[in-house]
């Protein structure tokens, strides 16, 4: 524990997206903030499509997660606001809405019932029909069937958001070391600092682990306490066009697989995702690619007319029930931020606020209670 009226020292092992919005947090909250990451912001967050959907991903049995994301969307706008004020940085964020729309009769049946589910759980969705969505979206292919319109969700530039974050952790003294954790340091039953791969140890009052889909790669925990984080493959496909192409981030289903692009401001347009447990492989695989062009000229047929910039396969941080998993663990002074698996953009600026909370001994928004470590059971994590 820090001396009286001593700042609090953390040790926060990876900067991906959640390790460096904590830090950046954490850091605004009056702690000395030590980052390590040989490759900040070089995982999952450097791969990500940036869309902010807690209602167009909704699925069935999540709505603990969707109350999280619904939170952390709430928080994102002056959360970008405090972040762009603070670096001068621009991180893309658009609140214009995500269009969900349907290729078949069997797609659209999914649709509507997840439109009743929302509808049950109070979320406004704003039902269309296949010509409502060209007036939206007017590259439609002629034959999609209707759509969804969740008019409060929106996306960002992953790539910008974690250079911002990063700049302004940075301006408020957060020390970056680029270097990989190799292990925790445990003395007298509690963490006291990492091991970096170099054998320089650091030493801290509090240990937070947010390396993503490595989560599970740090050695000397004590047995249930690594965290129970798979990897799970996405690839992207990145496009480029000069003139306006999508006005917004448009989800279909195409024969009940699913494609999304997501539209920046700079004609940057991000084809994706697929969704593979193949373990640490990022190889990027002819498959994988055609699916995703397959489906997307399905939904758009000019897609083929933009210009091709960019392949990429990254790792989500998967969890057993592919929530994220924060909080404290039974080892003294170490802590969890990890398994955000696909929303971790989305929920960033949430989980912030719960983690530095969490490490500073600040009161916890409520909104965290069902994500904490130990609702896995040991074997599970051991
Ligand atoms: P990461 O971003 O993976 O960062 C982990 C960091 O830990 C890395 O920088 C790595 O270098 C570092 N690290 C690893 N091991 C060590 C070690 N031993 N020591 C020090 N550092 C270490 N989310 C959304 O909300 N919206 C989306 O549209 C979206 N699209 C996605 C599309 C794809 C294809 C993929 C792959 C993911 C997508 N996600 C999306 C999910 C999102 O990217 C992740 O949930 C998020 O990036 C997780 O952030 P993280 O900081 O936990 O992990």
């Amino acid at each position: 524990m820090p001396a009286k009226g001593a700042r609090v020292e953390i040790v926060i092992i990876g900067a991906g997206v959640i390790g460096l919005a904590t830090a950046w947090r954490a850091a605004a909250g009056g702690a000395a903030v030590t980052l390590v990451d040989p490759r900040p912001a070089g995982g999952a967050s450097a791969v990500a499509a940036g869309m902010l959907t807690p209602v167009s991903e909704l699925t069935y049995g999540e709505e603990p997660l969707l109350r999280l994301g619904l939170a952390s969307r709430e928080r994102y706008g002056p959360f970008v606001a405090e972040l762009e004020e603070a670096t001068g940085l621009g991180t893309g964020h658009r609140t214009d809405g995500i269009l969900e729309v349907a290729f078949d009769s069997g797609d659209l049946g999914y649709l509507d019932d997840l439109r009743r589910f929302q509808e049950g759980l109070g979320i406004p969705t704003e039902a269309l029909t296949g010509r409502q969505c060209r007036e939206h979206e007017p590259m439609l292919a002629p034959g999609v069937r209707g759509g969804l319109l969740a008019p409060e969700d929106g996306s960002i530039d992953p790539r910008r958001l974690t250079r911002a974050l990063l700049a302004a952790a940075e301006g408020l003294g957060v020390r970056l070391v680029r270097r990989r954790a190799a292990g925790v340091l445990v003395e007298a039953d509690a963490a006291a600092g990492v091991r970096l791969d170099d054998g320089t140890r650091i030493r801290a009052d509090k240990v937070l682990l947010a390396a993503g889909a490595w989560s599970g790669d740090v050695e000397g925990l004590p047995d249930g306490i690594v965290p129970p984080v798979r990897p799970v493959k996405g690839q992207v496909i990145r496009l480029r066009t000069p003139v306006p192409f999508l006005r917004r981030s448009t989800r279909g289903l195409v024969r009940g697989s699913s494609v999304y692009l997501v539209p920046r401001t700079d004609g940057e347009v991000v084809v994706g995702a697929t969704q593979e447990e193949m373990g640490f492989d990022t190889r990027v695989t002819a498959g994988g690619l055609w699916e995703l062009l397959r489906d997307a000229r399905e939904l758009l047929p000019g897609i083929t007319e933009l210009e091709f910039t960019e392949v990429s396969a990254g790792l989500r941080p998967g969890s057993p029930d592919n929530a994220p998993v924060m909080g404290p663990t039974a080892l003294p002074g170490f802590l969890l931020g990890t398994g955000h698996f696909r929303n971790g953009v989305l929920l960033a600026p949430v989980s912030a606020d719960i983690l530095a909370a969490m490490l500073l001994d600040g009161p916890v928004p409520e909104v965290a209670a069902p994500f904490t470590p130990d609702r896995f059971p040991t074997e599970v994590r051991s």
